[in-house]
């Protein structure tokens, strides 16, 4: 039966009382951009620019990129789309912006801290995305990845808002997330990048299987750590998206609405299962398994919890 719900579920996505909750997509090109199209998704929540660019040896020009972004823009025209500049560094090298060599490239120079060393990387990608969006109907949202600081998002935001694009940040520093009102006071938008927020959290690789245990969304810390961001949101009126794994899990996509996020990205392939999961929950049921699972200290707890809210018998 719920099998079947999910097949027939369109978007857009909304709680059971109406209240309205984005489903939106994660790309990472403009292939995937196009067929993410035909999902039941009312835009893109994180297209990775980075990932058209692993194979290239030299930094792609102005022109090249426009094309691209275009292409993206082109198969969500006049609907909402965000934009990540290059997260670069890390698991994601990028062979035209090498950086020294580190003893801990996830704790490193990578993400927005690459503007540092490579500032015409930035400056050409944010000329290509306005570039595109002038051709477009579609004024794109902008985010840079690895933003630690209030001041990092207020340097970013000024390079954005000049090209006449929406600025935005991830929120996958701990950091970040603690002050997160300090933060949103520079930028219209957050998205809570959960894949990194809970590496750094739990001082856990992500890649490492030997700590799927600690690297899991839903450990209680990481929680409390979006509720922080969720009820900032809440006061200050920005939204707070979350385009990390855990968006794409139908029991947390309840407790992350509940916690205050405003919208969900995820593979396309994900979208149903999220938006008919929320379809059937009022906005209270999902802040009353988000309160319930807040309350555990362990994931396998805080998994039981929600579900005892969520599917009660
Ligand atoms: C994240 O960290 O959750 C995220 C969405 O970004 P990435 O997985 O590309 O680091
Ligand atoms: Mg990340």
């Amino acid at each position: 039966e719920r099998a079947e719900a999910i097949s027939r579920w369109q978007g857009p996505g909304h709680t059971a009382d109406g209240h309205p909750v984005a489903v939106l997509a994660n790309v990472a090109d403009g292939v995937s951009a196009h067929a993410a199209a035909s999902a039941p998704v009312e835009g893109v929540g994180l297209f990775r620019t980075e990932l058209a660019f692993l194979d290239r040896t030299s930094a792609p020009t102005v022109a090249e990129q426009t094309a691209l972004y275009r292409d993206v823009l082109d198969a969500f025209d006049g609907q909402k789309v965000v934009i990540r500049t290059l997260d670069a560094g890390s698991d994601k090298p990028l062979a035209f912006a090498p950086g020294d060599t580190e003893a801990n490239p996830a704790l490193g120079v990578r993400g927005i801290r690459m503007a540092t060393p490579y500032p015409e990387l930035l400056d050409d990608q944010l000329d290509a995305i306005a570039a595109a969006a002038a051709a477009t109907d579609t004024t794109p949202w902008v985010m840079a990845p690895m933003i630690a600081t209030a001041a990092e998002a207020r340097t970013f935001a000024a390079a954005v808002r000049s090209r006449g694009l929406i600025p935005g940040v991830m929120i996958e520093v701990p950091a970040a997330a603690l002050l997160a009102e300090a933060v949103m006071a520079e930028v219209d938008f957050v998205s809570l990048g959960t894949n990194d927020l809970t590496q750094y959290t739990m001082a856990a690789d992500r890649m490492s299987p030997a700590l799927a245990a600690l690297t899991d969304p839903w450990q209680p810390a990481v929680l409390s750590l979006i509720a922080t961001v969720g009820s900032a949101g809440t006061r200050t009126g920005t939204p707070v998206g979350v385009c990390g794994e855990a968006a794409a899990d139908p029991l947390l996509a309840p407790v992350l609405v509940g916690l205050g996020v405003t919208s969900l990205s995820c593979a396309p392939a994900a979208a149903a299962a999220v938006g008919s999961a929320l379809s059937t929950l009022t906005l209270q049921t999902c802040r009353d398994a988000a309160r319930a699972a807040c309350a555990t200290s362990d994931p396998a707890a805080a998994r039981a919890a929600a579900e005892a809210v969520i599917h009660p018998h």
